[in-house]
């Protein structure tokens, strides 16, 4: 299929941006690597009269990192992500997860912004946002505010970000302790049929925090407190895991689809959780 027609701009500032957007609403849709909104036009699920094209827009496209928090422009691309060797040392788990992302292809043109702004339960940095507690910066025509992450997603393609808003960036505070992003899907370039993110601080072989958040398992990410809490003072033994993978099963809400029916996405949610618990506990 082709898309419906539509008027294609490509303003230099964000000001320009915000003055389409506020002309024309919801009609309006911002585009950054088009690896999402692009699919969705063809296939007539999104309608996009006014489609504006954020590559010219500077300023979102450098990454950050400070003595507390990593900033991440929202034109990062997944690629720049991996490809960042000082980036993967102060934060791990993005490097790890941006690689279970697609195919290099898409990784190339898919940015952070677009992945966690789109607002689709199978996209994987949202949930990983989630897990590492960090904030969205947003642009509009009253000025700049932050939503965290675990306050943005409000269902499917439903987010705290009003229409004439743009993410601008991610700052992320620097992450403690082991990590371990782990994705079960189909076949390589599929979304999750289940995904999760785990951070793990161990001290003195104890657990003194956690965060564990799940992707594609419910219409939002699930950053589930109750898992991450139950591992917390405990050494990570048989009794603790079965504890989380309880916890984060009473927090989920799959359905069935071409993934599976409910009680097989359960079952894979519980060993990926399981798998990475595990591998965030052992690395240091
Ligand atoms: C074959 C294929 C496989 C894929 N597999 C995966 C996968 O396994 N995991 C995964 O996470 N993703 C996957 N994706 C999606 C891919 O990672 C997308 O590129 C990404 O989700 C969206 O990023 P984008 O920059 O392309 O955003 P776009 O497609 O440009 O935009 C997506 C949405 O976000 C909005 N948006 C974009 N940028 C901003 C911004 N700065 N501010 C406000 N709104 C914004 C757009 O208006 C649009 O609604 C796949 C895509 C394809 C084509």
């Amino acid at each position: 299929m082709i898309p419906a027609a539509f008027e294609y701009y490509r303003p230099k500032d964000m000001a320009g941006v915000l003055s389409i957007l506020e002309e024309h609403g919801d009609d309006a849709r911002v585009m950054a690597g088009g690896h999402s909104l692009i699919p969705m036009m063809k296939l007539r699920m999104a309608d996009v009269p006014h489609l504006i094209d954020l590559q010219d827009v500077g300023g979102m496209s450098g990454i950050e990192i400070g003595p507390d928090a990593i900033h991440i422009g929202a034109m990062v691309t997944q690629a720049q992500i991996i490809d960042d060797d000082v980036l993967a040392t102060a934060a791990p788990i993005l490097r790890e997860a941006a690689l279970q992302i697609a195919d290099p292809q898409v990784r190339y043109m898919g940015t952070v912004g677009g992945n966690v702004a789109n607002g689709d339960p199978g996209n994987d940095m949202p949930g990983l946002m989630q897990c590492l507690n960090a904030t969205f910066t947003v642009i509009g025509p009253h000025g700049e505010r932050d939503i965290p992450a675990r306050e943005f997603y409000e269902a499917a393609y439903m987010t705290a970000r009003e229409d004439e808003e743009v993410l601008t960036s991610v700052t992320i505070p620097l992450p403690k302790g082991g990590h371990a992003y782990e994705k079960q899907k189909r076949k390589i370039g599929d979304y999750a049929t289940a995904a999760a993110a785990v951070q793990i601080v161990k001290q003195d072989g104890v657990c003194s925090s956690a965060s564990i958040a799940m992707t594609n398992l419910s219409d939002t990410p699930i950053y589930s407190e109750a898992a991450s809490a139950a591992l917390v003072g405990t050494t990570v033994d048989d009794a603790a895991l079965k504890a989380a993978m309880a916890a984060m099963l009473d927090d989920i809400d799959p359905t069935e689809d071409n993934r599976g029916p409910v009680a097989f996405k359960k079952h894979v949610a519980g060993v990926i959780l399981r798998r990475a618990i595990e591998r965030a506990w052992s690395r240091p």
